[in-house]
């Protein structure tokens, strides 16, 4: 095979002759002097290249590099960009210094899409773009973490608004030689081709790679000679096709994967899902240790042990299903190779009330530690999956929850990373989450934060005119309606942002609800108020699409024109210029389906306030000071729930967000100090690096730790594991609760002569339970009742009974003490159920028996 030829090894003059290096490398991304000294190369290229460095290196003639090696202003650029890379290569990170003895315990993170920068387009949305943050941050901090993907051969698609407002689909056909990612090599310095077992045939990936500052990801391509049409299109595009193709792409995505790590001689250590698509990973790591010889239990218990999930669904709907025969058919090879475990297979995925093979049980079944990404969506996430773990309450089901965040260097303005270098203490950026530093936020002068805002707020207009004047052109619209755009929007005016996915439980529309009053706010003479909105609807989403419509059609009415403006073809680019251009970042989901939400972190390091209904993140991120919260009951059906949020978005608007912008005589005082709490409570918590670690250190590392000591001595303890809960399973039905005595009345120790209070008084509760076979240490006893908070929410109060007595036949006795007015059947219960100490989480089996 030959390996084909790559700009990498393209030969430049010698003073710049690292600028290959430079771009293939999305290190670039997230660099300014980086960005900058490719932009210098040729301002409009850059620009028409979408920020692509290596089509830079491709299409720019030839004759431009000796002249440009010679020009000194742009190899002292090179120079210093070169420097800071080769400091970035050398430093010592934050894993080395926390964790030097796990550098060779890799970190696989599986992800659909990934969303690094505009020039690599593999992403759709907020994902995407949490995963290219995850991985920018792991780079940073030095996490020793590989990604693993698909490379989209027409990525997701362009968005072309036509002149009635509807969406038109526009595939693009990447050629991958000019994109920044390379073929990735085997030990001899061939193209690495991965087979894998599609149905009846196999199918070829060819692997790719991208590094991502010290960080490689792998990509996988179906779209290769050999394959078959149907399978060459199998990565043709990210979210496009029907079931089938979904399903298959899955299964190069989960099982391909493991595949290209082995391939690849990857030591992975975890196997971290970003969403459930990518469970099938589990299907191949399963047939690799049933072909190493363990039986099947043993096999689930060590490929669970080393599995993290990261759940992003608070719908139920959102979550991929398949017909069993579909499955059976895609997976037919695995399932006719390891016949006799046809069931287990298949009931690893079992979603037994729709009987559907749900990729999420698969991923909570296969994973030991799983978490939602907010404190909300954790909580929304136990609750909707409570079932799945037997009769728990919903704070004991086993999953957490680590609140998104981003890159700030990647997000962050250039012109604010040099304002806070210049105020801020110099660690603020390498060491984000130190608060103090961020205190010092104060000290920045009110002019300077405001000059700065204002600055990026004309960047951002001047970037709107000319979308919106290509987008006119392209339209054929009239030369007078090319060229009003000139005259659009004011950079005095509040200008309120709206840009995410057109998925319709984020009811873009929303604000529209009320014409005549959002007429009186952006018609106003004295205080107008503006709004940019952007966003693609998948395809397949009629009324996310309807949404759109429904915008243009506004932004065209004579009242709005100019005012109210859609933008076309939302993407990383246009979402820097939002989030750091705007006033305030409008966000109004339909509570609780805002997993996490990303953008309105994005606007808030950079001085751009919040007006979000509290879900997802703004849940926890709103302290009452540092931007605003939508309200409305979110327990209520969806339309009374759109109009009260409808309500209290004009009321905000009308009473305080408006007024207070507006409070200025030069300069809009409180309105900066308001950006400035923003600022300083927000860009410490929700960015990456805070997100990264605290992977490391609540999932990563017990994870190695976990899997290490399970599979020590030839999975010694992975082999105790799974026979016990085979153990358990098929004897749990002997375990039975006998009596229970509610006791009587006991003086608190401490009570003097006088008549105690009632709320002091104890009682001892006894119960006799029979445990057959089980060994009654190999469970725990528990004594349940409910308290009444301040808030009037009733919280579950769990004592641990003592085993007190060993009567005959595995008969034992237990008993706790609790309040004395507690009865049992109507205020209290008792459960017991299996635990161990090699248990991932506390309620890691889903068996519980209560009286
Ligand atoms: C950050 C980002 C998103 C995610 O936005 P949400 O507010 O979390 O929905 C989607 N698309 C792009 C291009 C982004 O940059």
């Amino acid at each position: 095979m030959t390996t084909m030829f790559s700009y990498r090894n393209m030969k430049l003059p010698q003073t710049i002759e690292r600028l290959p290096e430079l771009a293939y490398n999305m290190w670039f991304s997230w660099n300014d002097d980086a960005l900058e000294l490719f932009s210098k190369i040729n301002r409009e290229l850059w620009d028409q290249f979408l920020h692509n460095p290596v089509r830079m290196l491709a299409e720019t003639h030839p004759d431009v590099w000796e002249p440009l090696s010679k020009d000194t202003a742009f190899v002292k650029q090179y120079e210093k960009v070169i420097q800071q890379w080769d400091e970035y290569c050398s430093g010592t990170t934050w894993f080395q210094r926390t964790y030097p003895e796990f550098l060779n315990h890799q970190i696989a993170y599986f992800s659909a899409e990934f969303g690094f920068h505009e020039s690599l387009p593999i992403y759709s949305g907020g994902l995407g773009v949490l995963a290219g943050d995850h991985c920018k941050s792991a780079s940073d901090l030095g996490i020793p973490l590989v990604g693993i993907g698909l490379l989209y051969k027409k990525g997701y698609f362009n968005q072309k608004i036509n002149k009635e407002g509807q969406q038109l689909a526009e595939a693009v056909s990447y050629d991958f030689s000019k994109l920044p990612i390379l073929p990735a090599l085997d030990g001899q310095g061939q193209e690495l081709i991965v087979p894998i077992q599609l149905a009846d045939r196999t199918v070829q990936l060819k692997i790719w790679q991208v590094q991502v500052g010290l960080v490689s990801l792998y990509l996988m391509d179906a779209d290769i000679e050999g394959n078959s049409q149907w399978d060459r299109d199998l990565t043709a595009q990210l979210y496009g096709g029907n079931q089938d193709i979904r399903i298959a792409q899955e299964i190069l995505l989960g099982m391909g994967g493991v595949k290209a790590l082995r391939a690849l001689g990857v030591t992975t250590a975890v196997y971290h899902i970003n969403e459930g698509h990518a469970a099938f990973q589990a299907f191949e790591r399963i047939k690799e240790q049933l072909d190493a010889g363990l039986p099947f239990h043993i096999a689930v218990e060590v490929i669970r042990a080393s599995s993290v999930f990261t759940t992003h669904t608070p719908v139920p709907a959102g979550h991929d299903a398949f017909p069993m025969p579909m499955v059976e058919h895609y997976c037919s090879a695995l399932l006719s190779r390891w016949g006799e475990h046809k069931q287990a297979w298949t009931q690893l995925g079992l979603d037994p009330s729709k009987q559907l093979f749900n990729m999420t049980n698969l991923a909570l079944n296969t994973s030991a530690l799983r978490n939602g990404v907010s404190k909300l969506h954790g909580q929304v996430s136990r609750e909707m999956f409570r079932s799945f773990h037997g009769n728990i309450a919903a704070n004991e089901v086993p999953i957490a929850h680590i609140t998104n965040g981003v890159h700030m260097n990647t997000w962050l303005a250039p012109e604010l990373k040099e304002l806070y270098n210049r105020f801020l203490p110099g660690t603020w950026a390498t060491n984000q989450t130190n608060e103090d530093a961020w205190k010092l936020l104060d000290i920045i002068p009110v002019e300077s934060l405001w000059e700065v805002h204002t600055h990026l707020k004309e960047k951002l207009i001047r970037y709107v005119r000319s979308n919106l004047r290509e987008h006119r052109c392209r339209n054929d619209m009239p030369a007078d309606k090319v060229e009003e755009v000139r005259s659009y929007l004011s950079a005095k005016a509040l200008t309120i942002g709206f840009a995410r996915r057109f998925a319709t439980y984020k009811r873009a529309n929303l604000v529209f609800n009320d014409l005549n009053r959002l007429d009186r706010l952006v018609n106003s003479t004295d205080r107008p108020v503006q709004f940019l909105f952007a966003g693609k609807a998948h395809p397949a989403d009629l009324p996310g699409q309807e949404m759109i419509r429904e915008i243009y059609r506004i932004s065209q009415m004579d009242r709005f024109r100019g005012k109210i403006v859609l933008l076309e073809n939302y993407d990383m680019n246009m979402a820097r210029y939002l989030v750091q251009g705007v006033d305030v970042w409008l966000n109004n989901p339909r509570r609780p389906y805002e997993a996490s939400g990303t953008s309105g972190q994005k606007a808030a390091m950079n001085g751009v306030i919040n007006f979000s209904v509290l879900d997802g993140w703004w849940e926890e991120g709103y302290d009452g000071t540092n931007g605003w919260s939508i309200e409305g009951n979110s327990g209520a059906d969806g339309d009374i729930q759109a109009r009260e949020n409808t309500e209290s978005i004009y009321r905000l608007l009308e009473q305080e967000i408006v007024p207070l912008y507006y409070n200025q005589g030069k300069l809009p005082a409180q309105w900066v100090s308001r950006m400035k709490r923003s600022i300083g409570t927000l860009a410490p918590v929700y960015n990456t690096d805070r997100m990264v670690m605290e992977y490391t250190n609540t999932t990563y590392i017990p994870t190695i730790k976990r899997t290490m000591s399970l599979v020590a001595n030839q999975y010694d303890l992975a082999t105790k594991v799974a026979d016990y809960k085979n153990f358990i399973k098929a004897n749990w039905h002997f375990v039975k609760f006998l009596e229970v005595n509610d006791g009587s009345v006991k003086r608190p120790l401490n009570s003097t002569d006088r008549i105690p209070e009632l709320s002091q008084l104890t009682k001892e509760i006894t119960s006799t339970l029979k445990f057959g076979p089980i060994w009654y240490k190999d469970t725990v006893v528990e004594l349940l009742y409910y308290v009444e908070q301040p808030n009037h929410q009733w919280q579950q109060v769990t004592v641990t009974m003592n085993a007190v007595k060993e009567l005959d036949n595995r008969v034992v006795q237990y008993s706790a003490t609790v309040p004395a007015h507690l009865r049992h059947g109507s205020h209290f219960s008792l459960r017991v159920r299996p635990v161990s100490p090699n248990f991932a989480t506390s309620f890691e089996m889903p068996i519980v028996t209560t009286f």
